[in-house]
């Protein structure tokens, strides 16, 4: 009773008579407490008793990942309201700890006990009663979950419960990457641990389309989280000190304690077993005020169920916002009924932060309306959250679902590092008034040089769909197999990423080199984020082409396989820029203070070009500092520093923007090569070393490979074996490993394909792998080194193992076929390396 009693002290019971209505809510958090402060408001007179299992009430669920990282530092935020202040600012009588049992409908009375050891049943009548308890984390009864290293994040103790195991732990995996879960992963990271997460849909952020998605994935994995996509939990077996989830693949994950977050199961035992009405997943029915099949008794938050305002159907959607407004629409009703306004239903806006990015959806996804059969068009377009021009311009990916029908708005996704918000609260508007793409293209919205631009990307988009709506341009979402490719993106950059079998013809060259291109052909024009394919789609068009635009462009769609890896490289410049002519050295009589670059809003090659031509003015000893916020910036940078002598001193990344501090040499001068860049002093240490191109996937060749890049490594110099195409085979993983949402023929790759050295052909006299057996026979009895031990000694001796991306795409590799360890680089990793050491070799 104890602490209950205390906060019932301060509960004013003069204020009530006999007459005064008796509300009670079971649950006092979200829509709980919202439903009791709103009746608060309505009615001095009501006498209002909150039933409350736990400790607190009102507090911040949404927050507590952040106190777990640390970032919300002081607990006490968390706790927006206590009994205390409820029984005091509101006249309300809250009884924590206290579990509402069972409802005697007839009776009109709602039986509780206290969790108190010893402590008895009690009835509290009611006139309305208000169900508000909210949905419980999922824990599916799987083969050892009930280990207590397997936690849920639900309410202040359990988020107690994961900072004390986060504190001992040193790896943790966090099982499911939805909101909660991404948010877990973030925070954990943050906290210096190693993360893993398993999802079992093969993208992250299921209810989001996968190309919003797959920047999102890109970042947890650039942040060091390991991603196991399409692979579910199987169970959970002790493993020493530590615990072992088993996935359905047969994967086995080590980690110190793990965190479930696959979904919630609404907590409605208490209604169901009152007799009230129930949807299909277990969720309380309730009309347009709230009420359940029994008038008396209301129901809001994640136990519900509300109608979805685009198909008129009902579902559970439980998040913060609809708790609270639900909440209030009770009160609403109960103390004002002729003038309550009905709840209108939800669009469904969701958000989530992870690292640098924001990613977040309303309305309907497009994977939801092709399942549900619905008649949609799709706008994908990036532009920057404000004026490119203005300093912190980062990108900004909007896609827009649509009804080709009457052009009505029925969704959009958006991915960035800043103005996500707020592009999804707009349309989430915009769906709330049933607008359509030509509304969006007439909003006008707040614009000065740091907010936005004088046309915001929601008007962009609405254009974008406009132009697809109306003929102006037939944008698709694959590069078409029957369609001739016409790449526009600047030659520097078709180079470096080429997309196979396509013709680059730079947009600004486009009009001069038409005549290049055969008239009787079909073509698809394609560009990075699919502005300028959109561009050179009308000037095609116009010329009386039969032309396509890929939406998105490669970058956004990486799915198109078009094997074209993000646009980013620091080859052109790199390449043009180091000369062999021995450096002059001199000391600096003094350095000269730090320059800076801002090179926000540019997209590759632009930061690069821009860093080119600011260090050829560097002077000796100076340092530069460079913000960008093209995504690639952070390994171009690091590969222009490599490449051209220049000593790097760090990357950081905040807010979606890079900001890279690079140093000129002290003690090389400035009048060193034509491009003024300093040069490589010939037999310096820096060309020591080897960079070995591994493109076949025999066993011999490999073996070759290795012999070399051993000895280089052994002769003090830095090696890099780039493996690409055929080569990447070497590192598969021995296991199959369970990919889902690959490609037919990228399934019928991974089974072609050798997984890993054991594996590999012969290059000559395979003979099926008989020849293979008897070299490897052949070579153990002559004592010879085998494959895996050249391989381990490799590794021992801190050989890079870089993977082409490009060359993963082309050939249906995922990350997690490959064996721990490697990279993931493109071409100017390679031509990065290949600089900077002495033997370069292509095998
Ligand atoms: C970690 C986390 C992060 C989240 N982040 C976001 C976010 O960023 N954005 C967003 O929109 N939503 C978020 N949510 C979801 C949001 O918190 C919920 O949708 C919202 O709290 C639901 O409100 P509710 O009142 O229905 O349930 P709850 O807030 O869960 O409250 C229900 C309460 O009822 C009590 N109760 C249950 N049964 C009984 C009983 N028989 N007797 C007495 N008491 C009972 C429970 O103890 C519980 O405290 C998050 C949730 C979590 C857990």
């Amino acid at each position: 009773m104890g602490q209950a009693y205390a906060h019932m002290l301060m509960y004013n019971m003069n204020a009530f008579d006999s007459s005064s209505p008796r509300i009670v809510i079971v649950g006092g958090v979200a829509a709980g407490a919202s439903a009791a402060a709103r009746a608060r408001r309505l009615s001095e007179t009501a006498r209002i008793t909150v039933l409350e299992r736990g400790p607190d009430v009102s507090f911040a669920n949404c927050g507590l990942p952040y106190h777990i990282g640390g970032e919300i530092a002081d607990r006490a935020r968390l706790v927006v309201q206590t009994p205390e202040s409820l029984a005091t600012l509101l006249n309300i009588e809250v009884r924590v700890r206290t579990e509402a049992l069972r409802i005697d409908r007839p009776r009109k009375v709602v039986v509780a006990r206290e969790l108190a050891p010893g402590a008895t049943e009690f009835e509290l009548p009611y006139d309305k009663l208000i169900l508000a308890p909210g949905a419980a984390p999922l824990r599916p009864p799987l083969p050892g979950i009930e280990d207590p290293r397997v936690l849920t994040l639900r309410n202040l103790q359990d988020m107690d419960r994961i900072k004390i195991a986060a504190g001992a732990a040193a790896r943790v995996l966090v099982i499911g990457a939805g909101f909660i879960g991404l948010e877990m992963a973030e925070q954990l990271k943050r906290l210096g641990k190693a993360v893993a997460v398993v999802e079992a849909a093969d993208q992250v952020l299921p209810p989001l389309d996968p190309e919003i998605a797959a920047p999102v994935a890109e970042s947890l994995r650039h942040e060091g989280v390991q991603l196991v996509l399409g692979d579910a939990i199987a169970g959970f077996v002790r493993e020493g000190a530590g615990l072992a989830a088993t996935l359905k693949s047969g994967r086995k994950l080590e980690a110190d304690f793990v965190v479930l977050a696959i979904g919630v199961k609404p907590e409605s035992g208490l209604a169901a077993a009152a007799g009230l009405e129930l949807g299909a997943r277990g969720t309380i029915k309730v009309d347009a005020f709230m009420r359940t099949s029994d008038a008396d008794i209301y129901a809001a938050g994640d136990v519900v169920e509300s109608v979805d305002r685009l198909s008129g159907a009902s579902m559970n959607l439980p998040l913060g916002g609809p708790a609270n407004r639900q909440g209030r629409v009770i009160a609403d009703h109960i103390f004002r009924p002729t003038e309550a306004r009905p709840y209108p239903g939800h669009v469904g806006t969701a958000i989530v932060r992870v690292f640098d990015l924001a990613a977040g959806l309303a309305g309907w996804s497009e994977k939801r309306l092709a399942q549900a059969g619905r008649a949609y068009r799709s706008t994908v377009v990036t532009d920057y959250q404000h004026a490119s021009y203005f300093p912190g311009a980062t990108p900004l990916t909007l896609k827009l679902l649509w009804s080709p029908e009457d052009g009505r708005v029925l969704g959009a996704q958006a991915v960035g590092a800043d103005g996500v918000d707020k592009r999804l609260d707009v349309i989430a508007t915009a769906l709330a008034g049933k607008m359509t793409i030509d509304d969006l293209a007439e909003l006008e919205l707040a614009y000065a040089p740091p907010f936005g631009s004088a046309r915001d990307v929601v008007n962009t988009a609405g254009f974008a769909a406009q132009n697809a709506r109306v003929g102006l341009v037939r944008p698709v979402t694959e590069l078409p197999a029957e369609r001739a490719a016409l790449d526009v993106r600047p030659a520097a950059v078709a180079q470096l990423s080429p997309i196979p079998g396509a013709v680059n013809i730079p947009f600004p060259e486009l009009r001069a080199r038409l005549g290049e291109l055969d008239r009787s052909r079909p073509w698809v024009t394609v560009c990075a984020l699919g502005k300028t394919s959109y561009f050179a789609a009308r000037v095609l068009a116009q010329a009386g082409f039969d032309v396509v635009s890929l939406a998105g462009g490669v970058r956004v769609r990486p799915v198109a396989k078009a094997a074209a890896e993000p646009v980013s490289s620091a080859a052109p410049v790199t390449a043009s820029a180091v000369v062999s002519v021995p450096a002059v050295t001199t000391a600096p009589a003094s350095v000269a203070a730090p320059a800076s670059l801002d090179c926000t809003g540019m997209a590759c090659p632009g930061p690069l070009m821009q860093v080119k031509a600011r260090c050829e003015t560097l002077a000796p000893g100076q340092e530069l500092e460079v913000t960008a916020s093209d995504p690639g910036f952070a390994r171009d940078i690091d590969a222009f520093s490599r490449s051209n002598g220049f000593e790097l001193l760090g990357v950081e990344r905040a807010k979606g923007l890079i900001k890279a501090r690079l140093r000129r040499p002290a003690g090389v001068s400035s009048a060193v090569s034509p491009a003024g860049l300093p040069a490589m002093p010939a037999g310096d240490a820096r060309r020591k070393g080897a960079t070995l191109v591994v493109f076949s996937g025999e066993m011999d060749k490999v073996m070759a490979s290795l012999v070399i890049a051993n000895g280089a490594a052994a002769m003090g110099g830095k090696v890099t074996l780039f493996f690409t195409f055929w080569g990447i085979n070497a590192l598969r993983r021995e296991e199959p490993v369970a990919v889902a949402g690959k490609s037919i023929l990228d399934r019928m790759f991974g089974h072609m394909l050798p997984r890993g050295l054991g594996a590999l052909p012969l290059s000559k006299m395979n003979f099926l792998g008989a020849g293979r057996r008897m070299m490897k026979h052949q070579m153990a009895s002559k004592n010879l080194p085998n494959l895996p031990g050249l391989f381990g000694a490799a590794r021992m001796a801190g050989v890079r193992l870089v993977v082409c991306t490009m060359s993963m795409d082309a050939m249906g590799i995922r990350a997690e076929e490959l064996i721990d360890g490697v990279e993931f680089g493109g071409v100017a990793d390679y031509l990065a390396s290949a600089e900077t050491t002495g033997t370069n070799l292509f095998i």
